[in-house]
């Protein structure tokens, strides 16, 4: 059990909410955009709140005035956000409390075993690597062994975590051979992502979490962590990848087909909007629009019978 006060926190749910939470490693492209615009959608469709989150809790990967620009395109493509925006560098205290209210209840354990070591054991390319759980039973302490930190993971409960996935089946995998114990500090000593992640869905209220395909393999130990507090898990639109002319996902520290770029080429933010909207056939090719006039002709069942096609 959490302490009443994480507890109270991490139970706020009232209404729809959605949520943009790109990670500050470089300029936005087309495929975060239309992301955003799409969770955007989404979330005003059904009358909800948009939150904007930056992942920032992976310092080195952070670029310089990476979150203007993100801030800046969104504000461009009229995307707003309601309330402050929100930092998860600025957070850290409540994942710290989290992850030490686990460690008191005999949740984690410390783990040495080091990412080589667990590629050289994995799976082979493609699949997603499940921890093969070297360390659960190991007696070993929290602190450093030969100049290293643990890592320090969940030991995840037997069972199948489930969540719902609105442009596909829905989630199902079986917590211990399909998802593994998760990493909730890194040796390095970083809060991870699926940690932060799981606690601020949770203590945000989100409702809704739309974000690239990419990142459907991240859902089961995000679930895992969510249900380890008690929580009720969002439902889940995991969006196709915006491919370019090579059938290549398009990458943010590649510095591509961002905004600062299309518009060299031309296209203003109605023809950006207008393109973004083609690329799902919800407008002609060649449109011009402004994110509002979209959310005018858009309705949910409509957006979905479309992403569906695309899932
Ligand atoms: N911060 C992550 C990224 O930019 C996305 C997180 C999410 O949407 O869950 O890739």
């Amino acid at each position: 059990m959490l302490p009443e006060h994480l507890q109270r926190q991490l139970a706020c749910r009232r209404g729809n909410r959605g949520r943009f939470a790109p990670s500050p490693t470089g300029r936005l492209h087309l495929g975060n955009l239309r992301t955003a615009l799409i969770s955007w959608l989404i979330t005003r469709l059904q009358g909800g709140e948009w939150l904007l989150r930056i992942d920032d809790l992976d310092i080195p990967r952070n670029r310089p005035n990476a979150e203007d620009s993100i801030l800046s395109d969104l504000r461009c493509l009229g995307l707003e956000w309601d309330g402050p925006l929100i930092r998860q560098s600025e957070r850290r205290g409540l994942y710290a409390s989290v992850l030490s209210a686990l460690r008191r209840n005999g949740r984690l354990y410390p783990c040495r075993c080091s990412r080589r070591m667990l590629a050289d054991v994995s799976a082979p390319h493609g699949a997603t690597a499940v921890y093969p759980g070297f360390c659960r039973n190991r007696a070993s302490g929290w602190g450093a062994e030969q100049g290293r930190l643990p890592s320090w993971r969940l030991r995840l409960r037997p069972g199948v975590l489930g969540w719902s996935e609105q442009l596909a089946e829905h989630g199902n995998l079986a917590a211990e051979t399909e998802v593994g114990d998760v990493v909730l500090r890194r040796a390095d000593g970083f809060l991870a992502y699926h940690l932060a992640t799981a606690v601020d869905e949770l203590a945000l209220g989100i409702t809704d979490v739309v974000r690239g395909c990419d990142l459907w393999s991240a859902t089961g130990p995000q679930v895992a962590v969510m249900r380890e507090l008690d929580g009720e898990p969002p439902q889940y639109w995991h969006l196709p990848l915006w491919l370019d002319e090579q059938g290549q996902r398009l990458s943010k520290r590649d510095g591509g087909l961002g905004l600062d770029s299309l518009s060299d080429q031309g296209l203003d933010a109605a023809a950006v909007v207008g393109l973004m909207a083609a690329s799902l056939q919800l407008v002609p090719p060649g449109s011009r629009l402004s994110s509002g006039e979209l959310l005018q002709d858009c309705s949910l069942d409509r957006l979905q019978a479309v992403l569906c096609r695309r899932a």
